[in-house]
C-alpha cells in the first residue's frame, strides 16, 4: 500500500512510481509541483519572459527602424536609408547626394557595377 502525496489515503498502486491515488490528486501533484518550480525560479523565469517579450516585440515589429527617406522599415538600425532610396540617390542628378549614397553603398559592400545594376532593376537610370 501507498499514501497518496495530497489527499493522504492509502491505495493500492498498478505500477512502482505512482505517488497519487487518483487522477485528481496527480492533477493537484502536478498544479503543485508547477507553482514551486515557479517559486524556485523565479528569478529565472522573470528574466526568461524578459527576453521571450523583447524578441516579440522585435518579431512584431514594435519600435521599427525606418528608412529617413520613405520610412521603409529597415531590419538594421545603423543604417538610415533602405536599399531602395540608396540606389536613388545613388543614380539620382544631386551630385553630392549622389556622392553620399555611393558612400553608403561602398561600405555594405557593392560597387559601381552593382549600383549600376540595382539601378537599372529599379529603373532609376
Ligand atoms: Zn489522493
Ligand atoms: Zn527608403
Amino acid at each position: 500500500m501507498k499514501k497518496c502525496k495530497i489527499c493522504g489515503k492509502e491505495f493500492e498502486p498498478h505500477y512502482g512510481n505512482v505517488k497519487y491515488c487518483s487522477d485528481k490528486c496527480r492533477e493537484t501533484g502536478k498544479t503543485l509541483s508547477i507553482r514551486k518550480y515557479c517559486r524556485n525560479h523565479a528569478e529565472e523565469l522573470r528574466e526568461k519572459s524578459r527576453v521571450y517579450s523583447k524578441k516579440i516585440r522585435e518579431m512584431a515589429g514594435f519600435e521599427p527602424h525606418r528608412c529617413k527617406i520613405c520610412g521603409e522599415v529597415i531590419g538594421n538600425n545603423r543604417q538610415s536609408y533602405c536599399l531602395d532610396c540608396l540606389v536613388k540617390k545613388a543614380c539620382g542628378k544631386n551630385i553630392s547626394e549622389r556622392r553620399h549614397a555611393r558612400d553608403v553603398l561602398f561600405c555594405r559592400g557593392y560597387d559601381a557595377g552593382m549600383i549600376q545594376y540595382e539601378g537599372e532593376e529599379r529603373g532609376y537610370i
